[in-house]
């Protein structure tokens, strides 16, 4: 390596940074109205479309990656939540309660100008009993005159209040202190794959595309449905099931077969459901409805599990419904509409009838060997070495950038970093990754590739 002019610290903090595991996820709740948009927008440190000024507008987007002082990790904005849709006590309990659920570390957001309300207290009761560490955020202080408004906060149990106006940035910086000592390094508890645990699996799509069809027919037919396994700890919302003579956990069954049936803000509770069960899972089965157009919705749906990391099946279902003519539009939407993750095996089932079920766990099992796998550095740089001679980066300035040696950084997802004589230009890097791919395989799982530069 320092032939190549990069020093062995430079290139084991590049591996370091570029390999990764899961991060930690940081939980934003409170009620509406204190602020936790705005927050999340300081945290993040853009200024996205995130705070909506008309009111109804619901997001899809609930998870972001931030850092601070070095560190990353994710932030779960519940800030999209329309109070009227449940009635606010149950919106901001049930929208708590699913933070909680996928998160490491809560911040809860208070409005120090107004104080603590009885929703107030009772999202404490939440944050009590799930036992996660939570971070006080006393909101809208914008000023030495709203200090007293935060210290009254104390009251609330919940330790030291941080005075923070969300708003001017004023305190955001000792919060995020707090937060970073409050957030484990890793997801440990939730992501950590127990030693012989069952492995888990996200069945996502958006409303009626069949998830709850295709559960009960993997659960019920002639398979076993195993009510517990010795040595797992039971999530009430998770279910083991056995199939192909493996148990696997299906996370948050319990919001499938409950089929919550909302008007407005429907999208947002569906999209932080979604979140939270890809957070949990190791691998996502996005089911689509073969039987209609593929939407912008099905495709941010595909999107915040690659986003995620997560290794990823695509189930068309409702396969019976499909005439010849729908067929041939569906392929060419697929080609056009999905290309970006034309590496996820696909299955076309029906869960009504059900048509290739069988299909489903090899196209799992398949995509967790890819999401696991680690090419042997001396592999991967033959492999490198062959590109460079035969594909070199085309000349920019006089100059070619060369890629000097790579490494994979890490797994669940595979992690590469490329050392670099000079700035790798996009297209370059996607033929890399597509010449990767076409080596390796890594069919249904994302991978990440980090380019260092030699300075
Ligand atoms: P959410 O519903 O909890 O996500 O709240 P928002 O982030 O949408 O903020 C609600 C309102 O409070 C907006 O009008 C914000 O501009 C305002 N707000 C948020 N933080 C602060 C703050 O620190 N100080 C002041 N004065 N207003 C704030
Ligand atoms: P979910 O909202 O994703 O859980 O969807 P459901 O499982 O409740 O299914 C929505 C509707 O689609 C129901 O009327 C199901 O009977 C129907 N459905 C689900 N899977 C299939 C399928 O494979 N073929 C057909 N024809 N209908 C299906």
């Amino acid at each position: 390596a320092a032939e190549e002019g990069f020093d062995l610290e430079e290139v084991e903090g590049a591996i370091d940074e570029a390999g990764h595991g899961p991060l930690p996820v940081l939980a934003v709740v409170g009620r509406p109205n204190v602020g936790k948009s705005t927050l999340v927008n300081r945290i993040i440190g853009r200024r996205e479309a995130v705070v909506e000024d008309k009111p109804g507008v619901t997001r899809d987007r609930v998870t972001y990656e931030a850092e601070w002082a070095g560190r990353r990790f994710k932030v779960v904005d519940t800030g999209g939540w329309e109070q009227d849709v449940l009635g606010i006590d149950a919106s901001v309990a049930a929208q708590a309660e699913y933070a909680i659920e996928a998160s490491d570390a809560v911040v809860f957001v208070v409005d120090s100008t107004v104080g603590a309300t009885d929703t107030d207290e009772a999202v404490v009761k939440l944050l009590r009993r799930a036992g996660k560490p939570v971070v006080l955020c006393a909101n809208k202080v914008d000023g030495q005159s709203g200090e007293a408004d935060a210290t009254a906060l104390w009251s609330l149990g919940l330790g030291e209040p941080h005075p923070v106006s969300s708003l001017h940035g004023r305190g955001t910086g000792d919060l995020l202190d707090a937060v970073l000592e409050a957030l484990p390094e890793a997801p440990a508890q939730r992501f950590g794959t127990a030693i012989g645990g069952p492995r888990r699996i996200a069945l996502i799509g958006r409303p009626n595309v069949g998830k709850s069809s295709l559960l009960n027919k993997v659960a019920n037919e002639d398979r076993v449905v195993v009510n517990e396994l010795a040595g797992t700890t039971r999530d009430p919302v998770d279910e083991l099931i056995e199939l192909g003579g493996i148990t696997w956990k299906f996370i948050d069954t319990a919001g499938i077969r409950r089929r919550v049936h909302l008007q407005e803000g429907a999208d947002y509770y569906a999209s932080l459901r979604t979140a939270a069960a890809v957070e949990k899972a190791e691998v996502a089965v996005v089911l689509i409805d073969a039987g209609e157009s593929i939407s912008v919705q099905d495709q941010r749906i595909i999107t915040m599990a690659v986003e995620a990391g997560r290794a990823l099946v695509i189930a068309y279902n409702k396969w019976d419904k499909l005439d010849e003519e729908r067929r041939y539009y569906l392929e060419r939407e697929i080609e056009t509409e999905l290309a970006q993750i034309a590496w996820a095996p696909r299955v076309n089932v029906s869960a009504v009838t059900g048509r290739h079920m069988e299909k489903l766990v090899p196209a799992i099992e398949t995509a967790l060997a890819s999401w696991e796998t680690r090419i042997p550095t001396g592999r991967l740089n033959a492999f490198l070495g062959e590109i460079v001679a035969s594909h070199p980066h085309p000349v920019r300035g006089g100059k070619q950038p060369r890629i000097l040696f790579g490494t994979q950084a890490g797994t669940k997802p595979p992690r590469f970093v490329l050392f670099a004589s000079g700035f790798l230009e996009h297209g370059y890097r996607r033929f890399v990754e597509r010449r990767l791919r076409e080596e390796f395989g890594f069919e249904g799982t994302p991978i990440h590739i980090s380019v260092r530069v030699r300075e």
